[in-house]
């Protein structure tokens, strides 16, 4: 099972690999930019030749890249649409240079519209962006936890939206189980978790899940809260993520974890929690 966590690129890309190596990660998700900003660095070339080179030699796939948190596919303002189609085109073309194989991003919000409006928005943001920009790499829709104004936290409506590109080969889902749980997906027991298998299988389809994000949850099911917490000491619990890693549909789906990072040992504290819940057979 591959593992994983997202990783700072503070200071450059080959150092966000030895990051992830360090901590014993067999995939990883970084940013590829300030994620809390419009401006852009030019890449630089010898740096991602190095990122490239380290995470073959060390063997670390997939890599997630995470779209800037500033794009909004679903914006009810016009320039902040556009702008949010453009940026999204950068963080694409950012994701293909590095050679990642994905791009995770939301699907947006708009306080005051209803779903269907937000469906429509952003399929037609995605259809525009890769129209533009036709994708190598992979995009992956993750799932939200349903707070204010935010769409894609029932499967269907992510379905709806893969249902509207004109193009959806390149198109796949990371499933985050914090949203999940906050939305109203229970994966605390096996039989709960076998429901949500079900669930994927029967609206994106369990072909399209490439990754998934291993977060619980700090606060209650069905909060609409997104509070992402250390694996098994939130309100999903151990029981659960032991059910969830060892379970058929999700054994093999690429994980990786976007936990708090407080302390220099909270992410091997997750990193070995996660691994003694793995059932070897
Ligand atoms: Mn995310
Ligand atoms: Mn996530
Ligand atoms: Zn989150």
């Amino acid at each position: 099972m591959r593992l994983g966590f997202h990783v700072s690129i503070s200071g450059g890309f080959s150092l966000s690999v030895q990051r992830a190596f360090e901590l014993g990660c067999t995939c990883m998700q970084i940013f590829c930019r300030n994620p809390r900003g419009w401006t852009v660095k030019p890449l630089d070339k010898k740096d991602i030749t190095e990122f490239k080179k380290l995470r073959g030699q060390w063997d670390i796939a997939p890599v997630f890249v995470h779209t800037n948190y500033l794009i909004n596919l679903a914006s009810s303002r016009p320039d902040l649409y556009e702008k949010s189609i453009e940026q999204f085109v950068i963080d694409l073309e950012r994701t293909e240079a590095l050679g990642a194989e994905y791009l995770v991003t939301h699907l947006g919000s708009a306080s005051g519209q209803t779903p269907q409006w937000m469906i429509d928005r952003v399929s037609s943001a995605l259809n525009m962006a890769m129209k533009l920009h036709p994708p190598k790499a992979t995009i992956l829709l993750e799932n939200t936890a349903g707070e204010k104004g935010d769409i894609g936290y029932e499967l269907e409506q992510v379905n709806e939206v893969i249902s509207r590109l004109q193009d959806s080969s390149r198109i796949g889902i990371c499933y985050d189980t914090c949203h999940g749980f906050a939305a109203g997906y229970d994966i605390r027991t096996k039989k709960n978790v076998d429901a949500l298998a079900k669930k994927i299988e029967i609206t994106v389809g369990l072909e399209r899940l490439k990754g998934m994000h291993l977060n619980d949850c700090l606060r209650d099911f069905g909060s609409h809260v997104d509070r992402h917490w250390h694996i098994g000491d939130g309100k999903i619990g151990l029981d659960g993520f032991k059910a969830l890693l060892n379970h058929a549909a999700f054994k093999d789906v690429p994980k990786i974890m976007e936990t708090p990072k407080e302390t220099e040992e909270d992410d091997p504290k997750n990193m070995k929690t996660v691994k003694s819940l793995i059932i070897r057979k």
